[in-house]
């Protein structure tokens, strides 16, 4: 495991490569599964932004350490049932995982309702994989326009490339579908290719085991 202020430098140096902004590039410090006091470590250390594939695991642990933190910034990275959504509005100010109409009608309906709407970023299957989330690269542009005409807040694209291929093909298809929807933000890149991502235009980047150690089991 490498620690926070590790990794912040290595972004630094992906950043500077690339001819961008260090502020161009948010650190998603992905919690999932760490033990308690790992997660209290990084909060102490300053860093806020965090994220979590499970709205109910985040709903366990995350009021607890809000109570004890201003600021903190939780973006939903795995996918989301619809009849979870009211929950992770309340607990998320991102969720990165939007990849469904009935997920985006949903999420409209309670932005109406609640009056405001988390930062959101639709999920693409770049590698087309039929066990994962996301909307297939064909389909995307059409979803993206569902999604706008329901007045949703899309801030970006999120792709989790296939383990067995490279990632900079699939970085490189998601840019190119944002940069053709004119959106900005690009949620790619984890422990072992960030800043490959940074070099692709990552805007997000999640990183968990580099960060906080291997996941123990739960
Ligand atoms: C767990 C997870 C990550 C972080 O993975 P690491 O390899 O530990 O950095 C990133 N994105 C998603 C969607 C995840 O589920």
């Amino acid at each position: 495991m490498m620690s926070l202020s590790d990794i912040s430098q290595r972004i630094e140096k992906a950043v500077a490569q690339a001819g961008r902004d260090r502020g161009s590039v948010k650190l998603i410090a992905v919690s999932k599964v760490q033990p308690n006091e790992r997660v209290e470590a990084v909060l102490k250390e300053g860093h806020r932004c965090f994220g979590e594939n499970r709205v109910q695991e985040a709903a366990g642990k995350w009021p607890a350490f809000r109570d004890d933190h201003d600021g903190v910034d939780l973006h939903l990275i795995g996918p989301l049932q619809t009849n979870k959504a009211r929950q992770a509005f309340d607990l998320f100010q991102s969720i990165h995982t939007l990849d469904r109409p009935k997920l985006a009608k949903t999420c409209a309906r309670l932005a109406q309702e609640i009056g405001h709407c988390p930062e959101l970023f639709v999920q693409v299957n770049t590698g087309e994989e039929p066990q994962k989330a996301g909307v297939a690269p064909s389909d995307a542009d059409a979803f993206i326009a569902e999604c706008r005409a329901l007045d949703l807040p899309v801030r970006g694209l999120m792709c989790i490339p296939p383990i067995d291929e490279e990632a900079s093909l699939h970085f490189a298809l998601l840019a190119k579908i944002a940069e053709r929807n004119g959106l900005a933000g690009l949620s790619m890149g984890m422990s072992d290719d960030f800043e490959k991502a940074i070099s692709f235009g990552a805007t997000h980047i999640r990183v968990g085991s580099a960060i906080f150690g291997a996941r123990v089991p739960a």
